[in-house]
């Protein structure tokens, strides 16, 4: 039986993508009894019934999932962030990328708007805190339509943006596909246009041979199922510098040979970076004891 990939979710059907040629599926009552849903994302064995229309009959293992939007698979989130309009905010990017983190996905700092600003010293310097971490940035603008960079990061994978409203996902998107305001006639080409009306899931295609999930993800930024013992993971600055502290178990906060709180005050993890974790700390913590 062949495999593929499903690349849209609508309803009970499932659109399988397979040697260039797309099948409409249903999903065999077995996974309704272990109860796994095929999601957008997922490569699927199937049973063709024409070569219109098949069978979903098993689903291979997943690398990931994602909630929101529901789809699996994922080889990396990028995150936008518009270097004005609205301004860069650190905090938020922190954020993201716990998240991205916690969900084991690897991530692309994709910063966009950059026809905005005259001088990127400032930003650059920030930016150079994550690339020592390993994070990779690329620096976009839609409007001079600068995205060969952003294009190549995307190659043969499977994306989803991520970012605020308003830090210019859509307008990446329609750059890097000049068909798109054509292929969506009628409907606004913003993301998450599917949201309020069918739940439809779908991956955009790239010419570039990517695919990108058309809503963007991580949505919700509330730490849920984070907790304030296991966030110092997911800051990985501070993640590598932990078995070095005295006790074990250090949360990074007040304890005496705290070996990260070290590595703060000479200069080896960013200060910024830290007090956004002593933040979040605070926030989980305060979450928790609600409860
Ligand atoms: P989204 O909500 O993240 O999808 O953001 P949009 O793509 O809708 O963009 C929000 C606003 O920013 C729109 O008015 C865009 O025209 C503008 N915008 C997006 N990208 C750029 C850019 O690279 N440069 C400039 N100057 N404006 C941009
Ligand atoms: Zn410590």
């Amino acid at each position: 039986m062949p495999e593929g990939l499903i690349t849209r979710a609508l309803s009970s059907f499932y659109y399988v993508k397979s040697n260039n040629h797309l099948w409409e599926c249903k999903a065999r009552g077995l996974f309704k009894k272990h109860q796994i849903t095929p999601l957008v994302g997922d490569r699927v064995i199937f049973e063709e019934i024409n070569d219109q229309q098949g069978y979903i009959t098993e689903i291979l293992p997943r690398k990931n999932e994602l909630v929101r939007p529901p789809i699996s698979n994922v080889d990396q989130a990028v995150l936008v962030f518009s270097v004005a309009e609205p301004d860069f905010n650190s905090t938020l990017l922190d954020r993201f990328l716990v998240h991205v983190e916690k969900a084991g996905i690897p991530s692309l700092i994709c910063l966009t708007k950059l026809d905005l600003i005259e001088d990127s010293t400032i930003i650059d310097e920030k930016m150079d805190v994550y690339q020592k971490m390993g994070y990779k940035v690329v620096k976009t603008s839609s409007k001079t339509k600068n995205v060969e960079e952003l294009e190549k990061e995307l190659e043969g994978k499977i994306s989803v943006f991520a970012g605020q409203s308003g830090v210019g996902k859509s307008s990446l998107l329609n750059a890097l596909i000049p068909s798109l305001q054509l292929e969506t006639a009628g409907i606004s080409p913003k993301l998450g246009r599917g949201k309020h009306t069918t739940r439809v899931v779908q991956m955009i295609e790239l010419p570039s041979d990517g695919l990108v999930a058309d809503t963007p993800g991580f949505s919700q930024l509330d730490f849920q199922g984070i907790d304030s013992n296991t966030l110092g993971r997911y800051f990985i600055d501070i993640d590598q510098f932990s078995d070095r502290c005295r006790f074990r178990g250090c949360l990074h906060v007040k304890e005496p040979g705290c070996a990260v709180k070290e590595a703060v005050e000479n200069g080896e993890i960013s200060a910024e970076r830290y007090s956004h974790y002593l933040d979040f700390y605070e926030e989980v913590k305060e979450k928790e004891e609600k409860k």
